[in-house]
């Protein structure tokens, strides 16, 4: 078991109050807060090691090059990837998918090929897509979900045909917090040589992934969800297929040799790292990677799981309050609904009380439209936050309840 009041002392901002109460954060699907030693890890590395990574060859330059390469393997090692040159720092999720979506789309689609998502993504897998719509003339087709928020997996081969090209479905969804049957997914779609990329922005902070076991062909996610910096992120590719992808942006760092009548490209990874890369941001990721892996992943989804259960049951004691995305399979994410209650009018009042959680529709229009709401309210748990703070916001909502 992890010791949650020794793991909330690593985070400074945990302490501080809001509108003169206690914080009690649970917006962590959109940001989770950092731990002293990845704000350590920053100023480190400017008051210490800064310079320019891969093209010095003095003192300060190797030890940047160094610090910013054991990052990309710590990352490896976290993922379970075969290579560290599967491994390509980005700016985010969002920036990651669009890398896919322009270089997959530009190598392997004509007009009429087909790329299916599914009914519960992130606008960050929807509109990348739409984009190449209009710039490659694929075709999006959307994978339908349940009423409890799970993916109607049988549908899957319904929809898929010798037009698809990949496939591209969130892990856990950022507002239901159904963890989708991966596995299957892309064992479906490997029966039919078709590629899958994995939107783990909001999974590998809650569960085990292993990018070799679970065979995906593309994975990306987000630094900031997961203890690390902002402006960071992580595209994970089998080198089969980055090998044969074109680079998504130009300029220094991704080229081999440059002249006006030709220019070649730098070998894996590079090629898809053009410019200075985040060296600070990816040895601060590499530093919140490390302490995840010091308390356990395994420890953190039961500690979890626990807050979740908890949570759900105290919320459902609630007159008219309703949870949106039932699944048994859920990561800490609750989105709910109070009749009555504008989600915005609780957000807000819960805010006065110190209680930070998410509002409206969560980048997530399509799948608000399929539940049949506007927006919901939304509280998101990581590994520091505890039943009390359950407590503090079931009160937070019976108040408001009240007053309306
Ligand atoms: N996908 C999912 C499932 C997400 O929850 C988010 C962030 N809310 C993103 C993608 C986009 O991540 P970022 O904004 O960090 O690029």
């Amino acid at each position: 078991m992890i010791n949650v009041t020794d793991i909330r002392a690593d985070f400074p901002i945990l302490s501080r109050q809001v509108h003169g109460k206690p914080l009690v954060y649970l917006d962590n699907g959109a940001t989770t807060q950092k731990p002293l030693c990845v704000i350590d890890k920053i100023r480190e590395m400017y008051c210490s090691v800064n310079a320019n990574v891969h093209r010095g060859v003095h003192f300060l330059s190797q030890a940047a090059t160094d610090e910013h390469e054991a990052s990309r393997r710590t990352v490896q090692e976290f993922i379970g990837a075969a290579s560290s040159n599967e491994v390509v720092f980005t700016r985010g999720t969002t920036e990651a998918i669009n890398l896919i979506s322009s270089s997959f789309c530009r190598e392997f689609c004509k007009p009429g090929g087909e790329v299916i998502i599914s009914a519960m993504e992130h606008h960050s897998n929807i509109v990348p897509w739409q984009l190449q719509e209009a710039i490659s003339g694929i075709k999006l087709r959307v994978l339908p979900i349940s009423d409890e928020g799970e993916i109607l997996l049988e549908e899957l081969e319904n929809l898929i045909s010798s037009r698809t090209r990949l496939i591209a479905v969130t892990h856990v969804s950022n507002v239901l917090g159904t963890i989708t049957p991966i596995e299957k997914i892309i064992e479906t779609a490997h029966r039919y040589d078709i590629p899958v990329l994995v939107d783990a922005a909001q999974s590998v902070q809650h569960v085990p992934v292993d990018v070799q076991r679970m065979d995906c062909d593309f994975l990306v996610f987000s630094s900031h969800k997961i203890y690390g910096p902002t402006g960071m992120g992580v595209l994970y590719g089998k080198e089969k297929w980055l090998d044969k992808l074109p680079p998504y942006q130009g300029g220094g760092e991704m080229i081999a040799t440059v002249s006006f009548e030709k220019t070649t490209f730098a070998g894996l990874p590079f090629k898809f790292e053009a410019g200075t890369p985040d060296y600070v941001g990816s040895t601060a990721l590499a530093t919140a990677l490390k302490y995840i892996s010091r308390i356990g992943i395994e420890n953190i989804a039961k500690h979890e799981q626990g807050v979740l259960a908890y949570a759900t049951e105290q919320l459902l004691s609630i007159d008219k309050l309703k949870i949106y995305g039932t699944s048994k399979n859920k990561c800490s994410v609750i989105s709910f609904l109070v009749e009555g209650v504008h989600h915005y009018d609780m957000g807000v009042l819960l805010d006065t009380m110190g209680i930070a959680v998410r509002t409206g529709h969560h980048c997530a229009e399509p799948l608000m439209r399929r539940l049949g709401v506007e927006g919901t309210v939304r509280a998101s748990f990581a590994v520091y936050n505890t039943r009390e703070e359950v407590d503090v916001l079931v009160n937070g909502i019976r108040r408001i309840v009240k007053m309306f």
